[in-house]
């Protein structure tokens, strides 16, 4: 199988999900790296007391995040033998299981969990939500594609709030056993003033632990705006920062987004996106986008506009996810996503825009293409 036929088979397992055999699944959760629910849920079915992977690799090295869908063609089996990716009755790969970090097994000095503080995404990027909240929901004006909420209650599986300095034993670990190459920060919206301090306090801490001076990764804070603001969380140590517009098309945004939109205009994400290039540097920063609820003409005018600033993008494959209001809808076909993407790809490159890889690679997660058809073009 060529690696252009790998980000096909990338697609089609992130838009039709996948199911997998108990003995496939045995020592997942021991030896191999399980889901632990950090943020958002991205499987077709919830699985509560279900010991699923949270991604797992393509002979090429392509990480795909798994998706559980009781009812898609795509299963792992492993019957006594590696474990093997079918469609229906046809074996088309080998797959792996991502090893489970050492850390997981840890607790920090206060007695946490270390698993419930931070998780790797994909094979080395290790992600921190320092509050899973988010002030759309009491008024139900969340984004129409979000679970937050609903994946909180639903497994319950990991620290709502954490202390600064448990979050930097945990990335000490987690940079130590060489699990992780980069760090994602998130949290959900609130007081912009309370934030920045609080992110400034999370670097400081991970800085303190791990001796980084900067630290590789990127901040997704609340859409984050003017100068002055932008040059604080560049002030905290963190390398990158990326700015959740998910949808480009004005108006599809405003419909897809109505909290977000009614606080953060689409003229304001591109203005902080042009002022955070001058201030973190060219392909240091990022558009991020929810890809498959706008046409593919919208999207890729936003991609246009975003490369020609200087900025990368990462465009998730949108899951209509449980607990999300657009639940068991259906995204594009595979095929829209694999031209879609290829065409983004193009433009970027073009673009000229530095990879960024050290703050974001395609090892980090497995539910966007972008990255993939940029290895495929030798950006990696
Ligand atoms: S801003 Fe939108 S995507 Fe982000 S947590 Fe709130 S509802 Fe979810």
């Amino acid at each position: 199988m060529n690696a252009y036929r790998y980000l096909e088979l990338k697609a089609e397992l992130l838009v039709e999900g996948i199911q997998a055999t108990p003995e496939a699944l045995r020592e997942v959760g021991t030896k191999y790296k399980e889901q632990n629910h950090g943020l958002f849920g991205w499987d077709f079915e919830d699985h509560v007391g279900m010991v699923l992977p949270d991604d797992f690799l393509l002979p090429d090295g392509t990480v795909v995040q798994f998706r559980k869908n009781s009812h898609s063609p795509y299963r792992v089996v492993s019957n006594g033998k590696p474990p093997a990716l079918f469609k229906n009755e046809e074996e088309l790969c080998g797959v792996e299981w991502i090893p489970r970090p050492a850390y997981y097994t840890e607790k920090t000095t206060s007695h946490h969990n270390m698993v419930k503080i931070g998780q790797i995404g994909g094979a080395d990027c290790l992600f921190f939500c320092y509050q899973n909240y988010c002030s759309f929901f009491p008024n139900h004006e969340q984004c129409l594609f979000c679970n937050l909420v609903s994946t909180s209650s639903t497994y319950d599986s990991v620290l709502k709030k954490k202390d600064t300095g448990d979050i930097g034993e945990v990335a000490r670990a987690a940079f130590a056993e060489g699990m992780a190459k980069h760090v994602l920060l998130t949290g959900g919206c609130f007081n912009h003033q309370k934030e920045i301090e609080l992110v400034a306090d999370i670097l400081k801490s991970i800085r303190d632990y791990t001796g980084l001076d900067r630290v590789p990764g990127t901040i997704l804070p609340s859409p984050a705006r003017g100068e002055e603001e932008l040059k604080r969380y560049h002030d905290t140590g963190i390398k990158a920062i990326g700015f959740s517009m998910e949808i480009w098309d004005e108006r599809l945004y405003q419909a897809i987004c109505p909290g977000k939109s009614s606080g953060t205009s689409h003229e304001e994400f591109v203005r902080s996106i042009e002022s955070a290039v001058r201030i973190f540097g060219a392909g240091n920063v990022y558009g991020v986008f929810v890809m498959g609820l706008e046409p593919a003409k919208t999207f890729l005018e936003g991609v246009k506009v975003i490369a020609g600033l200087g900025a990368n993008i990462v465009p998730f494959v949108w899951s209509p996810n449980p607990g999300s209001i657009l639940e068991g809808h259906r995204a594009p076909s595979s095929r829209w996503y694999v031209d879609t993407v290829s065409q983004a790809a193009d433009i970027i490159q073009q673009a000229g825009v530095p990879s960024g890889t050290e703050n974001h690679c395609y090892r980090c997660d497995g539910n966007s293409l972008l990255h993939d058809a940029l290895r495929l073009k030798g950006i990696a």
